[in-house]
């Protein structure tokens, strides 16, 4: 499915929006308006100045050299020294401008970027390769930093100078400018057709490179399973495939753009040689004088040159434009899950019930089977119940369901009799804690960590958490206590520590409602004692589901629901369900750790 979006995207993305898609930057460009017009003006005043030292050299040569005026040369000199001032200095002030600009957008454009990020459903990353996004994050977004400090700038310098230098050849020489003319549009056709196809090699050339990227990034993430499997070989041959497959795209890219660049310099040089020769018989005729050619010659020159310049910024273009597409796409990407434009609010303080009336649900990547098929039950507060059901049941699809990170496809879930669709996913989000199998630890200190979903907590409102989850002392033993960065080297937890992390976590947070997930790996017997002191602590005076692997765990619940294929097969203690015999007896048999 991931592989499928994306080749999706890739056949957008070569389609001939040409760079249409650079306005989207439009509205990132608005609040930087004054720095646009001061980069501007400078652009301006250099490129004028280039011109008018270019004008100065026909009269240091017709007044100067063949009047054989000294004063003149003198004079001529010293404007040209002035001129030469001018355009350092504009050229310093656009070349600040500018490259400030860039990033100053680039910052702007990955803010929004991860803002919408955080946005967006759980479903979304399913279907999306986190390379892929961080991909558009970083070196799309690093593509746009560089067209707007440094190619767009590039780009009008050169059409100035274009405009500007065969304006000037106009009104030195039109016989002569005709002939460049001509020479232009010869140019300018085999550039078009040949930079269309830069364009899209251009682009294929960066989705190899996201490739691999992904490739890699699959290897780091999992690289215990690959070391495990002993996977080395196939993944190393994966990997190599995929950087010849980056290689041969970038080669095909470079022959075309190389092609590109030989033709330009070929039929430039070729259209200066037949200038020089036409105005150098013009010269030994008498129809215009040498001063005149030579300033021709350097407005030609600049002519020529800017197109150059203007065809090799055409690259950056593309793949600004197509960087551009990726990082729209992933802004427009509606979230599925929102807040209703007038949520109802939730019943303050928190009550802790939770009922499920006729939820269906389909994963919208497996239509063929409902993952939770008409689901009906309630929970009162306080109350413990225990979820078990053989893998794929649909134990984890129902937690998503009361997170709200995916809605039914019919019927409804209410928290403290509120149907959660209808209120804001914040507030009934802020009502839950979760504790998973497996904990996420953040690359910070312990006490950050732990305060988590609460961040306003005092330290001593932290300390108590982690003294309640049984996590105090092992804390305080670390290198610098609480203020220990974890996940750094060196710190290593073990999972017994983690999963009291997280429950500290939750204690903290004061949840109404608890989601469990109970561990499948055993912890040491210690960890585990601790682990279920704390949970105990936690559940207390909470409405708590639990996905039950123990024994002591589903004895303990004050009811049990049984789930098989999406359906609720069964509910009761675990007494009556055993006395019931049916699939809760077998699973009970079979799957529960007797030792917990
Ligand atoms: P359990 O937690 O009981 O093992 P799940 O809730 O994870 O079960 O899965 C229930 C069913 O939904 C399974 O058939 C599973 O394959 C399917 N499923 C789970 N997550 C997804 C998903 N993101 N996309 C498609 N199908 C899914």
């Amino acid at each position: 499915m991931a592989k499928d979006k994306t080749i999706h995207k890739a056949d957008r993305g070569l389609s001939p929006s040409g760079f249409r898609s650079l306005q989207l930057i439009g509205p990132f460009l608005q609040p930087y308006r004054k720095a646009i017009l001061g980069a501007l003006v400078a652009l301006m005043v250099a490129a004028t100045t280039v011109l008018s030292i270019v004008g100065g050299l026909r009269y240091v040569i017709d007044k100067g050299f063949l009047a054989q005026d000294p004063s003149m040369l003198d004079k001529t000199l010293a404007q040209l020294l002035v001129a030469i001032v001018v355009l350092a200095f504009a050229t310093f002030a656009r070349y600040s401008l500018v490259s400030w600009l860039g990033e100053r957008v680039a910052a702007d454009l990955r803010r929004a970027v991860y803002n919408h990020i955080l946005k967006l459903s759980p479903g979304f990353f399913e279907v999306t390769r986190a390379g892929d996004i961080l991909s558009r994050l970083s070196s799309d977004t690093a593509l746009l930093q560089s067209l707007i400090g440094s190619s767009i700038s590039v780009a009008l310098r050169n059409c100035i100078l274009l405009i500007g230098g065969i304006g000037m050849m106009l009104l030195t020489n039109a016989k002569l400018t005709g002939y460049v003319m001509i020479g232009i549009v010869a140019i300018v056709v085999p550039i078009v057709i040949i930079g269309r196809r830069v364009r899209k090699l251009s682009r294929s050339n960066q989705e190899r490179v996201a490739d691999l990227t992904a490739a890699a990034e699959e290897t780091i993430y999992g690289i215990r399973t690959v070391q495990a499997f002993v996977h080395e070989d196939i993944s190393r041959k994966k990997f190599n495939d995929e950087t010849e497959n980056v290689v041969s795209a970038a080669t095909r890219h470079i022959r075309a753009r190389g092609l590109l660049t030989a033709i330009v310099i070929m039929l430039v040089f070729s259209g200066i040689g037949v200038m020089l020769w036409i105005g150098g018989h013009d010269v030994l005729n008498g129809t215009i004088t040498a001063g005149q050619l030579s300033a021709f010659v350097g407005y030609a020159a600049i002519a020529a040159g800017a197109i150059g310049a203007v065809s090799e910024t055409m690259g950056d273009l593309n793949r600004a434009s197509g960087a551009t597409e990726r990082i729209f796409e992933l802004l427009n990407e509606v979230p599925t899950i929102i807040a209703p434009t007038n949520p109802v609010a939730m019943p303050s303080p928190p009550r802790g019930d939770l009922a499920f009336e006729h939820v269906n649900f389909i994963y919208a990547s497996r239509p063929d089977k409902p993952a939770l098929d008409d689901i009906s039950f309630t929970v009162k507060p306080g109350e413990r119940v225990a979820v078990v059901g053989p893998s794929g049941a649909g134990k984890t699809t129902l937690y998503q369901m009361i997170l709200r990170f995916y809605d039914p496809t019919s019927g409804v879930v209410r928290l403290d009799g509120v149907d959660i669709k209808t209120a804001n996913p914040q507030d009934v989000r802020s009502r839950i804690g979760i504790v998973p199998q497996d904990s996420v630890i953040f690359s910070t200190t312990a006490a950050e960590n732990i305060a988590y979903g609460n961040p306003d907590a005092t330290p001593d409102m932290v300390r108590a958490a982690a003294r309640a989850a049984f996590a105090d002392d092992f804390l305080t033993a670390l290198p610098q206590g609480y203020d220990t960065h974890l996940g750094e080297k060196g710190v290593r937890l073990s999972g017994g520590q983690r999963q009291r992390i997280a429950i500290a976590r939750a204690i903290l947070r004061n949840p109404s409602i608890l989601l469990l997930d109970e561990a499948t790996s055993a912890l040491d017997a210690e960890s585990e004692r601790f682990v279920q002191d704390a949970l105990d602590v936690l559940m207390q005076g909470r409405t708590t589901l639990i996905i039950a692997h123990r024994l002591a765990t589903v004895t303990k619940a004050d009811r049990i629901l049984v789930l098989d294929q999406g359906k609720l097969v069964a509910s009761g203690t675990h007494q009556s369900l055993i006395a019931e015999g049916g699939l809760y007896a077998r699973l009970a048999a079979l799957q529960f750790d007797q030792g917990g």
